[in-house]
């Protein structure tokens, strides 16, 4: 059994309760390990000491800070074969996928922010006829928290650490209690790479306990959270008495319009990723989708056909696609909406079912499951459900099909498969979402902004965007006398 601990002021150390929380193998249902079930007291200890190092750490110069995340990411690369048997491990994703995207990009995160860094410039603005300049600092913000959730746990975890420590921020983070196991690691990690005492804690426990205490710290001033709709409220409304800055990246529904004008095979075969990746657990996940009238029915049958090839499987096997749902509880809530399901109606073209792998009787496997409804305003296409299920139906005209898009809660992102750039024109910007992708799904270039509208979020990060939230902008204005 492997204890954890927490990483604070570059110590390994146990939570001041002395109490523990068992840490489950989806793919197995197994108790592997055992996380601290921290409370108010250590995210208290880990504040003071990122308050503590906060002085040095915003005054080292941009070049060390770039050369220490450099080295970070080098080393999570160096790492990766161990990062990604344990994420696979604990979060019950195929190895593969660890290994081929959520540990690259956490190193990538680190090299990217730590490049970012250099290139992050202030603005000069001369007012010739006032005879003033104005010039505007991006300070670092002091001591900030970042929370983030299971389903991508390195990935996101680095999303959020890596430009709060790029931007001279020291942080205090928490990882999902569910997938505590790579966000430990990384902890050792960041001493290697001279990461200096402090600048990063890492507190481990559950939402309502250790989560609460980060948002709820009077001197935590940032707030970058990964997670729900219903937590990221629940957030906001704690955190807004004492007017922390919050990013808030939430929940999705989204919407993948499929056009007979588009590249058919290349459609078939992104939709069944943009459906399942991940079992279905990715927030970009295109879990609507809804395909133009006079290729619905040959649509049905190739995609459902392509579903069913699928290998649900032990993560560990290396033809595995769909691996284990992350616990026992979302297992049971993704399976409570394949009954609402066919409550109101909707005909399960494929999948519903759990799957029982050999050698694994107790892991959490669900079949990917394919729903065609009636009635976009039915629960099933319209609250998150986070696993991999997906819904059906067609629309006859574009308008119709902007319509269904847009008549939803969420707004995180959106995809469009069609071959008309003035189609493609009018929907990205009639589309409510912060992300819209054409003819492709999950393309990433770090550059570019990331969040949602509607209840998917407040703010954005990616690029620059993320190092403006980690920094407060001063705008000092200087008088000179004549011409300059
Ligand atoms: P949760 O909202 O349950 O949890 C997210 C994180 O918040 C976890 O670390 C959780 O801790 C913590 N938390 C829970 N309650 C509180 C609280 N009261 N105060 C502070 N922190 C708290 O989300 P899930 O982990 O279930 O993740 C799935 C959700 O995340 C989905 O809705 C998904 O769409 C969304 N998501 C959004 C993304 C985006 O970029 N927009 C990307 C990825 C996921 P613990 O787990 O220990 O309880």
């Amino acid at each position: 059994m492997d204890y954890l601990k927490n990483y604070i002021n570059g110590n390994y150390c146990d939570a001041a309760s002395g109490t523990w929380i068992d840490n489950y193998n989806p793919s197995d249902g197994s108790v592997y390990a055992q996380i601290p079930d921290s409370s108010k007291k250590d995210v208290a200890n880990a504040y003071t000491a990122a308050q503590d190092a906060f002085p040095e750490w915003s005054n080292t110069t941009i070049e060390t800070r770039s050369e220490i995340l450099l080295k970070i990411a080098d080393l999570i690369h160096e790492n990766l074969a161990v990062l990604a048997q344990a994420e696979a491990k604990d979060n019950g994703k195929p190895l593969s996928l660890a290994k081929s995207v959520d540990i690259p990009r956490a190193s990538a995160n680190f090299r990217f922010f730590g490049n970012a860094i250099t290139q992050y410039a202030s603005q000069a603005h001369q007012s010739v006829g006032l005879n003033t300049m104005n010039y505007t600092l991006r300070q670092p913000i002091g001591v900030v928290g970042c929370i983030s959730p299971w389903n991508l746990p390195l990935y996101l975890f680095t999303w959020k650490i890596a430009p709060a420590l790029a931007a001279g921020n020291c942080v205090v983070a928490k990882p999902s209690e569910v997938t505590p196991m790579t966000a430990y690691m990384l902890g050792d990690i960041c001493t290697k790479a001279g990461l200096p005492p402090g600048v990063l804690n890492i507190v481990h426990g559950t939402g309502p306990s250790t989560g609460q205490a980060i948002v709820a710290h009077p001197n935590i001033k940032a707030i970058s959270f990964t997670g729900g709709t219903q937590t990221g409220a629940h957030i906001a409304r704690t955190a807004a008495p004492m007017f922390k800055k919050l990013s808030l990246e939430l929940g999705g529904k989204n919407p993948n319009l499929i056009f007979a004008d588009c590249d058919y095979e290349k459609m078939l075969s992104v939709t069944v990723k943009s459906s399942f990746a991940n079992q279905g657990q990715i927030c970009l996940c295109g879990s609507r989708i809804y395909v133009e009238e006079t290729i619905f029915e040959k649509f049905k049958k190739d995609f459902v056909a392509k579903v069913a090839a699928l290998k649900v499987g032990n993560p560990f096997d290396t033809d595995t696609n769909i691996g284990a749902l992350v616990s026992k509880s979302h297992m049971e809530k993704v399976q409570s909406y394949i009954e609402i399901a066919k409550q109101e109606n909707g005909t399960i073209l494929y999948g519903g079912k759990p799957v029982n792998v050999a050698g694994s009787e107790k892991g959490y496997y669900l079949q990917p499951t394919v729903i065609e409804i009636q009635d976009n305003q039915c629960r099933v296409n319209q609250e998150e459900i986070f696993g991999p299920v997906v819904t059906l139906m067609s629309f006859k005209t574009e308008t119709e099909a902007l319509k269904l898009a847009n008549d939803v809660k969420y707004g995180l992102s959106a995809t469009l498969w069609t071959s008309n750039i003035d189609r493609t024109m009018r929907l990205s910007n009639d589309i409510q979402a912060g992300i819209v992708w054409v003819n492709t799904w999950l393309n990433r270039d770090l550059r570019t902004p990331f969040g949602g509208v509607k209840q998917s979020g407040v703010g954005r990060e990616g690029g620059f965007e993320a190092l403006n939230f980690f920094t407060e902008a001063k705008n000092v204005c200087i008088s000179y006398q004549g011409n300059i």
